[in-house]
């Protein structure tokens, strides 16, 4: 194991219910490190860029209208193994199927507005913290 980064994202869902610090709580819980952070109004643009990936799927229009319908937390996350780590305090992508104790178990209110995103391997995770932050921003 080696110390890492990755990106998170509290989504809209979790920052409308005023969830930000109890989300944060349990990313450093778990032995998370926030490195950067900064609360924006993500644009539709930006919404469509960074979910590319997923353009094809049946609920890409739902998702992007949801993560643009309130600001949103962009974070990196340092630790050990921190992109194996976050996916794991944060649950399955379905609440309903999360396990006891994860930020979607806890928080999430359906499988789409789901309270987090977080990077789902190494090579993302780098891709994903350059779409949001500058060298400089990320502070250790
Ligand atoms: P994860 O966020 O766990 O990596 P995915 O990458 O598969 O999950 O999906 C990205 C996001 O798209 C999810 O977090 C969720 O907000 C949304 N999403 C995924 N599946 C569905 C679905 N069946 N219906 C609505 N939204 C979904
Ligand atoms: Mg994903």
């Amino acid at each position: 194991m080696a110390i890492q980064r990755t990106f998170s994202i509290i989504k809209p869902d979790a920052t409308k219910r005023n969830l930000t610090g109890a989300v944060v709580a349990k990313l450093e819980e778990a032995g998370l490190r926030v490195v950067a952070s900064k609360r924006i109004h993500m644009t539709k643009d930006q919404a469509e860029g960074f979910y590319a990936v997923h353009k094809e799927r049946p609920f890409f229009g739902e998702l992007v209208e949801f993560m643009i319908s309130e600001p949103v937390v962009v974070q990196v996350l340092e630790g050990e193994d921190a992109v194996a780590k976050n996916r794991e305090v944060m649950g399955a992508t379905n609440p309903e199927e999360a396990d006891a104790g994860t930020i979607r178990k806890e928080y999430a209110l359906s499988i789409g507005e789901n309270s987090v995103h977080g990077s789902d391997s190494l090579e993302n995770a780098e891709i994903e913290i350059n779409f949001f932050f500058k060298p400089e921003e990320i502070v250790g």
